[in-house]
């Protein structure tokens, strides 16, 4: 088999679709090498070396020398420099590059190739002696950090003495002696820390680095990266040995990010930070506060320090002009890496950008204008679960503010949330329940998980570019970045913004939007849903064939839904409505009562409140078919628990409190989800679901007199395991619909159906269709009952049964379409063969999950519901699913 694979010098063995072999980066470089752009020299070792690396103990074959030999062979043509040669020495770095991006989760080594020996070639050739020892000092820190696994702290605080001794602010002010002292002191801290000196034989290091580069696939910090975000842990990573280009050759020298698009706002602007004089992470790290890459942004902030644009503009010509060439070849928005090596570009990354929801929605809006892409493309360009960053609210533009200071606004959205500053401590207090703020110097891969557990991250360094921007970005986290005026004293737990201090545990708000940091809790207000997302939603709807209704149960919540663009409530979920202040006493002399008369005098206080809780909907969903559930949970649940509620309780309902003790404890369940609930309510006391029909029906012909246009009632009687129960039922809400109408003059069309959420229901849907008019799969019951899971306890071994891959993800958020979803496919195709016109719809949360919606799509159910912000979520993923 063969493992290495070359480019550059008019050279590509792979291109972009070799990202399964290549890794992201390696296919990228080949394909930017075979479009003629300048990409310096190298090769790519594949994935599959890094499958079989840990399959034999972390070892290579020695096949893979002489691959890796020719390799550096196809470099030293290129370059006319020799890999280890005193004189002229070929100095290469070494980088990771999975299929997917991971950033910063894996290692890169730069300057690899440099010793005693070469560091002097190195210096003679550049005729620049202060160059080639500051690269060499990178390398041995890069190294020992990377291959060797020694403290970086330690070479960390050698420079830091090194700058004090000398009264320096800044690296750039280190002089060619100064870093030559340092790699002194460098050496003398390797051999304290490893025992032996620095590797000097550049094939051993060019070796341990590759060694290194396969072995941070299973770092701790990757792992986690992978978990957060579904990344099989056998895909590996390819490795790529490219010639260093060098940006820290003096001031026509540069190095840079860049994007060609806004990843923030997704606006057409060219977008990006560069440093001069520098190499690798410089910019990201956050070191030196990095320069704009075009004038309008450098103006705009307000900075002093001269754009690209300004300082460079032939090369920032160049550079916009690959830009352009690299959408219109990729065409998608890119996140490109340069570096300028005495004014000559040199193309070192590209890939598609990371970006906020907002901006994916403005760039695909746009690129399809542009006609760049189709407007089927732009649907599919959008993550529907993404859009959930747009749908939360803003800060409230009326509300006073007090702002501690102003960072960058590094990704949007607004969040309060108690401020802490370690991500151990934000991932413990997110677990109890707590909103926190992570607030952190900078971050590093490390604080990943803090990060994520975090509702916000505020940073005192770093740019819009730097590990806390990019990462927020990408998960949807708010963020503030580069707050240059706070003073973190972490180990104190408190920060400084001047003269005010900030404790662990005080409340903030950032807004990741404007850069705003406030003390304390700002209000928020709903978004705005026109411009982009209207046109992206309406290319939507034109494509998907589902309906999308909503789960919802107040008229604010139907509001709120319908704004979203719900076409039809799938479930409104009656007992809510029991729980209300002014009737839980109703409830429970329903409850309580002993005899069918006791609970008609109750239920004859609930009715008008019923009714009038299904007109305020019905006003709202006038037109629509609105699918009302009737009562569904144990009675108890409605009862008082705590001895020290019952004297209260047995006062208002007008018991002794020993008759009420007795009669909650006559009530208990010891299983109460497969207890007395659901239709077997409706079964025993068919006067309740009598009452509930009642309301529904004189209130749709209420809002039908009233306003001219009827809503579509669908009955649903939950929990049916037999057609007997549901012919039973439909008979109760039949009647009741027949004396409805006689009473009010007028018939509206109504349907009468059930939910399938038990096995035996899915199994005998046949016959259940025999009554049923119509279907909804109660995915939340049906994923319990099927799986034998209580879904109120699963989350003590649910976790571990995802780690160990027994269900691919939690069966309660997405589908668990091998067993649950063959249920449902039995079920529909028993439904209709049966009744061939059978209305089917999920109503679980999994209507509103992107994935099982494409279930839903495939298996040609006619609607989801789900809940009103997720509405849009799920009209984007039909979408995306029909096409
Ligand atoms: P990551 O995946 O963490 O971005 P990279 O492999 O892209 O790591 O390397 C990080 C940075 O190192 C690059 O952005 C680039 O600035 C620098 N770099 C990598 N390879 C070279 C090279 N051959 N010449 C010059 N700089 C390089
Ligand atoms: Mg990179
Ligand atoms: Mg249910």
């Amino acid at each position: 088999a063969r493992y290495v694979y070359r480019f550059g010098g008019g050279v590509s063995e792979g291109g972009t679709g070799d990202k399964n072999l290549l890794g992201g980066k390696g296919a990228n470089l080949a394909e930017m090498a075979s479009i003629g752009l300048p990409v310096p020299p190298g090769f790519t070792i594949s994935t599959d070396m890094c499958t079989r690396y840990y399959e034999e103990g972390a070892r290579f074959p020695d096949s893979l020398r002489a691959e890796v030999a020719d390799g550096i062979t196809h470099i030293e043509g290129i370059t006319g420099k020799t890999f280890g040669n005193a004189a002229d020495p070929l100095l290469v770095s070494v980088r990771s590059g999975a299929r997917v991006s991971m950033p910063g989760m894996m290692d890169t080594v730069l300057n690899l190739g440099l010793n005693d020996e070469t560091v002097a070639g190195l210096a003679a050739k550049a005729e620049d002696e202060r160059f080639a020892w500051d690269s060499y000092r990178r390398f041995i820190q890069m190294y020992c950090d990377v291959v060797l696994g020694l403290d970086h702290g330690r070479f960390e605080e050698a420079l830091e003495i090194a700058k004090e001794d000398r009264g320096y602010d800044l690296d750039t002010e280190m002089t060619a002696k100064d870093w030559k002292a340092l790699v002194d002191e460098y050496k003398k801290i390797v051999k304290e820390l490893w025992d032996k000196p620095f590797p000097q034989d550049v094939h051993d290091q060019l070796w341990g680095a590759i060694g290194a580069v396969f072995g941070s696939w299973q770092s701790e910090r990757a792992k986690v990266y992978r978990r957060l975000n579904s990344i099989p842990g056998d895909w590996g990573t390819a490795v790529n040995v490219q010639a260093m280009v060098f940006g820290n050759m003096g001031e026509t020298s540069a190095t840079g990010v860049a994007f060609t698009r806004d990843p923030s706002t997704g606006e057409r602007a060219y977008y990006g930070e560069f440093l001069i004089n520098a190499q690798g992470e410089d910019v990201v790290a956050g070191i030196r506060t990095p320069q704009y890459l075009t004038k309008a942004a450098r103006e705009n902030a307000g900075a002093k320090a001269a754009s690209m644009e300004e300082a460079m503009p032939e090369t920032y010509a160049e550079l916009v002009a690959v830009f352009d060439k690299l959408e219109t070849h990729y065409r998608d928005m890119q996140d490109i890496e340069f570096t300028v090596e005495r004014g000559k570009l040199w193309m070192l990354q590209t890939r598609t950008g990371k970006r906020t929801a907002k901006a994916a929605l403005k760039i695909a809006v746009e690129m399809a204008s542009e006609e760049l892409i189709t407007q089927e493309e732009a649907i599919l360009r959008v993550d529907p679960s993404a859009l959930d960053q747009l749908l939360h609210p803003t800060l409230d533009p009326e509300a006073t503010r007090d702002v501690l200071t102003k960072g960058l606004p590094a990704s949007p959205g607004a969040a309060s949330g108690k401020v802490v500053f370690d991500a151990d401590t934000a991932e413990k207090k997110a677990a109890a329940g707590e909103e926190v703020i992570l607030v952190r110097i900078e971050t590093s891969p490390e604080d990943i998980h803090g990060m994520h557990a975090a509702k916000g991250i505020l940073t005192a360094r770093g740019g819009m570019t730097s590990h806390a921007a990019v990462v927020a970005r990408g998960m949807g986290r708010a963020c503030v970045s580069g707050a240059g005026s706070l003073a973190i004293k972490a180990a104190d737990g408190v920060m400084k913004v001047g003269s005010r201090e900030v404790k662990a545990g005080d409340i903030i708000t950032i807004d990741g939007s404007t850069g705003e940091v406030m003390l304390g809790e700002v209000p928020t207000v709903k978004p705005e849903l026109a411009g982009d997302f209207a046109t992206l939603m309406e290319w939507a709807d034109k494509g998907r064939r589902l309906k999308v209704r909503t789960n919802a149960e107040t008229p604010n919540d139907c509001r709120t839904a319908r704004e979203f663009g719900a076409e039809g409530i799938g479930l409104c979920r009656t007992e809510h409505m029991f729980f209300d202040a002014g009737r839980i006493t109703a409830v429970r002399q329903m409850i309580l009562a002993e005899d069918e008369a006791g609970r008609r005098t109750a239920l004859d206080k609930l009715l008008p409140e019923q009714r009038k809780d299904f007109a305020e909907i019905f006003e709202v969903m006038a037109g629509l078919p609105c699918t009302i559930r009737l009562l569904d949970p144990p009675l108890h649940e409605f009862l008082p628990h705590e001895e020290s509620e019952f004297a209260e309780v047995a006062e208002a309902v007008g018991y002794e409190v020993d008759r009420l003790r007795r009669r909650v404890s006559e009530l208990h369940e010891f299983n109460p989800m497969l207890g007395h609930r659901g239709c077997r309510l409706g079964v025993t006391y068919p006067e309740i679901y009598e009452m509930q029909a009642r309301a529904i029906f004189e209130a749709a012909c209420d809002v039908a007199e009233e306003s001219g246009e009827a809503p579509i009632p669908e009955v649903m009687i939950p929990l049916v395991a037999t057609r007997k129960e549901l012919e039973l039922m439909k008979a109760v809400v039949d009647k009741a619909a027949e004396a409805v109408f006689e009473e009010k003059g007028r018939t509206i069309p109504y349907l009468v159906g059930t939910m399938i959420e038990l096995p035996r229901a899915a199994l005998r849907a046949g016959a259940i269709a025999e009554v049923g008019e119509f279907f909804s799969f109660g995915t939340n019951d049906l994923t319990q009952t099927a799986l034998g899971v209580s879904r109120d306890d699963a989350s003590r071994f649910l976790t571990t049964y995802v780690d160990k891959g027994i269900y691919a993800r939690d069966p309660f958020v997405s589908l668990d379409v091998e067993g649950v979803g063959e249920l449902i496919e039995i079920a529909a195709e028993r439904g209709r063969a049966t009744r061939p016109d059978i209305k089917l719809g999920i109503c679980g949360e999994h209507g509103g999950d992107p994935a099982s919606i494409a279930f839903c799509e495939a298996t040609g159910l006619d609607y989801v519901s789900a809940s009103p912000y997720r509405v849009p979520i799920a009209r984007l993923a039909a979408a995306q699913a029909a096409l």
